[in-house]
């Protein structure tokens, strides 16, 4: 990527000149464990009914801006009604929008790091305020500090899972928010399908107006490729982020995939299953490493959050020396030597953590 130069700069929106192009931290390697994409794939017997679909959308036509039948669709499938569902290009785009109807000038965003990044540059893109709750000992959110902060704020956005430090956001904590913002409580829920049942606030909809569920079709369903998500919350407020979107954002293609994904779901818990017990088993062959300063926390996500030795270190031989990719978050405030792990399949699995060992052990 060229730079952007000072000419250029110049000539750019404040708030868009303090920027830099995101860099997703890529590298090519044999193992990829660094952007919590599903490397289980489409399950095999879902795959062709999926090409079919997209092979047979509408290519020449405009795709129905909100969604048509995949809006409908998932609606039915989380009991709530058209009118209460968004769809997006992305969840990203959807996270986007939100900041652009409810964020600005004067709109201030609360915010519970350390969390996703992209809450904070949206934010900045478009001039927000942002109050930083910091999360506590063990990444504990202080839920009365957000809720003091909530009281005075358009905009609150609590990650359940939270990325990248795998925990939920308490289910009592998105209750008090609700009812101490006058604004827009945002749950990003991107990782819930690896959570365990019950852990979704999406039954919460029906008590409080101002409650929003971010959802995608990236993680547990295997479509990163694709770029779709969803918004549930009442109706007024997708009105609102439908007023601010791009009204073909969502692909013909790509809400075909969406479609046939939420039609077969029940195809895709095998591997959501064998994430859970691959995450159970990464975590504990981490905890094995205890004795070399290996720190892990418990996680309800498909990652897992470690702090080792020396981790940005660590960081580049495993990419180097045994093409294993993960994230690294050790220079991020609140996240100092840490490390961020896929769950991937059980070979993934064995691969890293042997490469960790033999790394940590200095061999
Ligand atoms: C991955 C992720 C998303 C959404 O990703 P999309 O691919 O844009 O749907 C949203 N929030 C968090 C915390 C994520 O990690």
């Amino acid at each position: 990527m060229a730079d952007i130069t000072p000419e250029v700069r110049a000539l750019m929106r404040p708030s868009a000149a303090a920027l830099e192009p995101y860099d997703p931290a890529f590298s090519p390697v044999d193992v990829i464990l660094s952007a919590n994409e599903n490397n289980y794939g489409i399950p095999p017997e879902v795959a062709p009914i999926l090409a079919e679909a997209v092979a047979g959308a509408a290519w020449n036509r405009y795709p129905a801006p909100l969604g048509g039948r995949l809006r409908a669709r998932l609606a039915a499938w989380h009991g709530v009604a058209p009118e209460q569902v968004i769809i997006g290009n992305g969840g990203d785009e959807l996270l986007f929008n939100l900041f652009l109807a409810f964020g600005g000038a004067g709109h201030t965003l609360v915010s519970c790091p350390p969390t996703f990044s992209v809450y904070g540059l949206y934010a900045s893109m478009v001039e927000t305020p942002v109050a930083e709750v910091f999360r506590g000992r063990d990444f504990a959110p202080n839920v009365d500090a957000l809720a003091e902060a909530a009281r005075t704020a358009t905009l609150v956005v609590v990650t359940s899972p939270n990325n990248p430090t795998g925990d939920l956001f308490p289910r009592e904590g998105v209750r008090r928010l609700c009812e101490a913002c006058p604004g827009i409580v945002l749950v990003d829920e991107a990782y819930i399908e690896f959570s365990d049942p019950g852990s979704s606030v999406d039954d919460l909809l029906g008590e409080y107006e101002n409650l929003a569920v971010l959802h995608t079709f990236s993680k547990a369903f295997a479509l990163a490729g694709t770029r779709v998500g969803y918004v549930l919350a009442g109706a007024p407020v997708v009105a609102a982020l439908a007023a601010v979107r791009q009204p073909y954002s969502v692909s013909a293609p790509d809400q075909a995939a969406a479609l046939a994904a939420v039609t077969h779901r029940e195809a895709f818990r095998p591997a959501i299953e064998a994430i859970r017990l691959g995450r159970g088993r990464l975590s504990a062959m981490l905890g094995g490493l205890a004795a070399l300063g290996v720190r892990v926390w418990p996680s309800q996500a498909n990652f897992v959050c470690a702090r080792v030795p020396h981790a940005h270190d660590v960081w580049r031989r495993l990419r180097d020396e045994h093409s294993i990719l993960v994230r690294d978050f050790s220079s991020t405030p609140g996240l100092e030597g840490c490390l961020r792990i896929t769950v991937g399949t059980p070979g993934e699995i064995d691969l890293v953590a042997a490469a960790l060992d033999t790394i940590l052990k200095g061999e």
